[in-house]
């Protein structure tokens, strides 16, 4: 079994002190693929540590989180262009629009999601969208980018069965971790209307640990608790939800 992890942000703070350990747990647990996405050019050098140090299993997004979208956001933008053009990555993100923290920099977010997605097609790269409060605003822009060219994912899915199936119209496979877990996350509520070929798995971690861990540090290695969830949804054996996600993680990425 190859469970594949499309969203886990390893090179943070919170792993500092027990990183390999943390990889080695997943591994160990037939978590053995890890997609990391980007938030701004602070974390670009522990990225490359990351990668340098796991290259068979370690695959780098290059992007500027919405909510790190601020006064120096065209400076931001352009590393992210500058890092594009003289690395590999394997998506641009995490990018999008986050109205619940602060709305302040709604424009500069619009602007910097729409550059962002340019620049994936003119790379041929899917985007890995975060989205907060900000259903509405982030189908505009898609609706207006829409094309051949226009695909990914979409990170922590936490919409309805609606807005899944609006995402999904956009070449959009859903990201679905810890919430499908929570007592109130809903989305268990429709998910098995959508088929496992749209559905990726992630953690997010250090955020939003799955059930029994909830409020703790969250790991890849907890990704198995989320594919217990799915088998139950779905009726289907972890192994089988492995191995179709993982089939899908690689359609997305070409890896
Ligand atoms: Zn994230």
């Amino acid at each position: 079994m190859i469970v594949t992890d499309t969203h886990t942000h390893l090179y943070s703070e919170a792993f500092d002190a027990d990183r390999e350990e943390v990889i080695k747990n997943a591994m160990d647990g037939g978590i053995e693929r890890f997609f990391i996405p980007a938030i701004d050019s602070t974390y670009t050098e522990a990225m490359f540590q990351l990668r340098d140090a796991h290259p068979e299993t370690i695959f780098l997004m290059m992007g500027l989180h919405p909510t790190h979208v601020k006064e120096n956001y065209t400076d931001e933008l352009q590393h992210v262009e500058e890092m594009l053009s003289e690395h590999t990555f394997y998506a641009v993100g995490e990018i999008g629009i986050d109205l619940y923290w602060d709305k302040t920099f709604l424009e500069q977010q619009r602007e910097a999601f729409r550059f962002q997605i340019q620049r994936a097609k003119k790379y041929k790269l899917p985007i890995v969208i975060h989205c907060r409060d900000a259903f509405d605003e982030i189908f505009e822009v898609l609706e207006s980018e829409k094309d051949d060219d226009l695909f990914g994912i979409f990170h922590c899915f936490t919409g309805s069965l609606e807005q899944a199936r609006k995402a999904i119209s956009y070449n959009m496979k859903l990201g679905i971790g810890g919430v499908v877990t929570f007592k109130n996350g809903k989305i268990d509520t429709f998910l098995k209307e959508i088929p496992l070929e749209h559905i990726v798995l992630e953690t997010d971690s250090p955020y939003l640990a799955p059930v029994p861990y909830r409020g703790k540090r969250n790991e890849s290695a907890y990704l198995i608790k989320v594919l217990e969830k799915l088998s139950e949804i779905y009726g289907t054996s972890k192994e089988k939800i492995a191995e179709i996600t993982t089939e899908n993680s690689k359609e997305v990425f070409g890896i």
